[in-house]
């Protein structure tokens, strides 16, 4: 059965970072295996179907030559992250992050063609179908565009001890704290009730 992903960072790199729940313990993987890296590939729309089809030929053909290329995402993935935790941080991206994501833009962006649509024209990626990393190259591009637009002032890292899940906030007050409200946000507020709850029953025991 395919693993369903959480999609909601707001932008496909950060997305992608979020498919380990806490970088810095390396707990709560989600890539264990090339065949899920395809799966959040192709529900967060990396990959087009036919391309999802011919890769998953391809993994099957050739598994450890895919859990290479598996090995190869979550160091891009390590990578994207660090980046944009520092940027959360308001800390420096470190050269050789930037450094890593050149090197993949660079054989990616190449990748891209022009497409006529209804109305206009838009980038296609050709040739993912051939490529086993085929599905690294938007989010690469993605990061890069992240990068480069205002939207990155709005990159946050959870406010969560433990999670280390990136989003956009895309709040007006700019002040969103938690990845998911109904998951570490509530947390958080569990854990202040918890502690009120506990502060009034020493204060009820002081003055009695
Ligand atoms: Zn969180």
């Amino acid at each position: 059965v395919e693993k369903t992903f959480d999609l909601s960072g707001g932008a496909l790199c950060l997305d992608f970072a979020n498919t380990i729940g806490e970088h810095r313990l390396k707990r709560n993987e989600r890539l264990t295996s090339y065949s899920d890296l395809l799966a959040w590939s192709r529900q967060a729309g990396a990959l087009s179907q036919e391309d999802f089809r011919a890769l998953t030929r391809w993994a099957g053909r050739r598994p450890r030559e895919a859990t290479g290329v598996l090995e190869k995402a979550r160091r891009l993935r390590e990578e994207m992250f660090e980046i944009f935790s520092a940027f959360a941080r308001r800390r420096e991206v470190r050269p050789e992050d930037l450094t890593a994501l050149n090197k993949i833009l660079s054989r990616s962006l190449g990748r891209l063609s022009l497409a006529a649509r209804k109305g206009g024209f838009g980038w296609r990626w050709t040739g993912q179908g051939d490529a086993p990393e085929g599905m690294l190259w938007p989010v690469a591009r993605s990061a890069a565009d992240l990068l480069v637009s205002e939207e990155r002032t709005r990159v946050r890292e959870c406010g969560s001890a433990t999670c280390s899940w990136l989003f956009l906030d895309r709040s007006r007050s700019r002040r969103r704290r938690w990845c998911d409200m109904s998951t570490c946000g509530n947390r958080a507020k569990a854990r202040r009730h918890y502690r009120r709850i506990k502060a009034a029953a020493r204060r009820r025991a002081a003055a009695s």
